[in-house]
């Protein structure tokens, strides 16, 4: 359906300057921005409620040297994080977009929360691998359908039109310049309504079969968990308009998704100390490393399945996230006082994980390290009562996407900017390369509220430049 369709003698109903498509965390920010600089603004979305993979999300962004984490003592900087970006990712992605990025979302936070209200604070009480300080902002109930709720707040606050049940099922050009879009609403009919510029806010292609097969293959038969609508729109159009794209093998797995329930188990339930057993009772990775690159290695075990296992007081920590609360509430966080008591619960041989949690009691003892290179240096020793949750490994989105510049235009492979088409979150290129393991936690909404913001007040002033010319 992402077509792209001639615009000589197309009549459009009607034109906006800046026309959003996509109602996700991308699009939000991006339509705050671009009507603060005056714009009129139009959000399409495909659904009936905006919600997105934001809404499925945790809502937690990455931002340094906001004034929540000097509030909690936390020393941060761009720089540093920017270096952890590219410490995750091995070097590969683009130093300016990594820079572009983490100097614009600790301002954006601050910004969302003095203008529109969003009560963010930081998560100070447990650290996500690759980070080297607390950077992790959330909102009260550390959920992404609290986020996206409010943004749509501010938006609709702001009296800006958000059009939902609008599918957008091709873009009108003239050669690289996008005059409009066709919408189709559900009950078939087609609507055409014209553009000065176009953001695309509509995420990747985690919920495209082929084009997951294509690009990411490891994952191909996972379960998807994203948002079913992100059907790789923004990658199809750009690719047709001659943009530039990478790293689209790039992606956000997740190795700890509470199985049948579908819940997301948060990772402190590892970086806390917690370990990761298969049916057998044994450890198979160092999970330390990361939840991304985990997805894979748990789908490699027998029928794809683990179990993440910890304490009550890595349990007290988890349980400041909904969805970890929803899980125990749907019973899926077993509990028991002895590991074999454990073991009975989960259906798995007892003496296998009693000897399983005593290496690891050990290792953290001894400040060891295990066989997987696993180091348990500082960490606490998991007592009882035990938890364990069975789990299994996820694609949560992709990362790859269009190359954008320090505007958020789309780029073509010369590196010249399309006339009028810009990118922000999925639909870009993020900052992860083009391995799961490049994955820093928050890369996701981490393009979505910078750039969001950057490509809205950018399409914006180029929206206004046109007007007067
Ligand atoms: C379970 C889960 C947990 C996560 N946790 C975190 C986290 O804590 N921190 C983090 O940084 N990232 C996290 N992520 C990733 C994060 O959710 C995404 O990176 C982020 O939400 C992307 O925002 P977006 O606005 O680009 O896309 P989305 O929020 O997915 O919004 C895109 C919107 O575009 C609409 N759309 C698509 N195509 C069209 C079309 N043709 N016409 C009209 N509308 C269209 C869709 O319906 C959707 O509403 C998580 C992801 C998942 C799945």
């Amino acid at each position: 359906m992402s077509r792209i369709l001639p615009a000589d003698g197309v009549e459009f109903e009607f034109t906006v300057p800046v026309v959003v498509i996509g109602g996700g965390a991308a699009g939000m920010v991006a339509a705050l921005a671009a009507h603060e600089q005056g714009a009129g603004v139009l959000v399409l979305e495909r659904d009936a409620l905006p919600q997105g993979s934001t809404a499925l999300s945790a809502g937690l962004v990455p931002a340094p040297g906001t004034r929540w984490q000097r509030d909690a003592g936390i020393e941060d900087s761009p720089e540093r994080f920017a270096a952890d970006i590219i410490a995750k990712a091995k070097g590969e992605p683009d130093p300016a977009a990594v820079a572009r990025v983490a100097q614009a979302v600790g301002p954006a936070l601050e910004w969302l929360a003095d203008r529109y209200g969003l009560p963010f604070s930081v998560v100070d009480n447990f650290s996500y691998p690759g980070h080297s300080a607390r950077r992790m902002h959330g909102l009260p109930s550390r959920s992404g359908a609290e986020l996206i709720d409010r943004l749509r707040g501010a938006v609709e606050t702001a009296g800006i039109d958000v059009l939902c049940e609008a599918h957008v099922t091709a873009l009108y050009a003239d050669g690289a310049l996008v005059r409009g879009v066709e919408i189709t609403r559900p009950d078939g009919s087609v609507e055409r309504v014209g553009c000065g510029a176009l953001i695309l806010a509509c995420n990747g292609y985690g919920g495209n079969r082929a084009l997951v097969e294509r690009h990411v293959p490891e994952l191909a038969d996972a379960l998807y968990f994203g948002h079913p609508g992100n059907q790789g729109d923004a990658l199809l159009w750009g690719e047709a308009l001659g943009a530039a794209t990478r790293h689209l093998s790039g992606h956000q797995g997740h190795g700890s998704v509470a199985h049948p329930a579908g819940i997301l188990v948060t990772w402190a339930t590892i970086t806390e100390g917690g370990v990761q057993v298969n049916a057998q009772g044994q450890r198979f990775s160092n999970e330390a490393q990361g939840y991304s690159e985990q997805a894979a290695i748990v789908l490699r075990q027998p029928d794809g399945i683990a179990w993440t296992v910890f304490d009550e007081r890595i349990a007290a920590i988890a349980r400041q996230f909904e969805d970890f609360r929803q899980a125990e509430a749907m019973g899926a966080v077993l509990s028991a006082d002895t590991p074999a008591e454990l073991a009975r619960l989960m259906r798995i041989d007892a003496d296998a994980l009693t000897a399983t949690l005593a290496d690891i009691d050990r290792l953290k003892a001894t400040g060891g390290t295990d066989c997987f290179g696993r180091d348990f240096t500082g960490a606490a020793p998991l007592v009882p009562p035990y938890r364990a949750v069975r789990v299994t490994g996820a694609l949560f989105h992709t990362q790859g996407g269009l190359v954008v510049d320090d505007e958020a235009r789309v780029l073509d492979g010369n590196g010249a900017r399309l006339p009028n088409l810009y990118a922000a979150g999925g639909a870009a290129c993020g900052v992860s390369g083009s391995k799961a393991s490049g994955y820093l936690s928050g890369n996701g909404l981490l393009t979505a509220v910078a750039l969001g913001r950057i490509a809205g007040s950018a399409a914006a002033s180029a929206a206004k430049e046109e007007t007067n010319r």
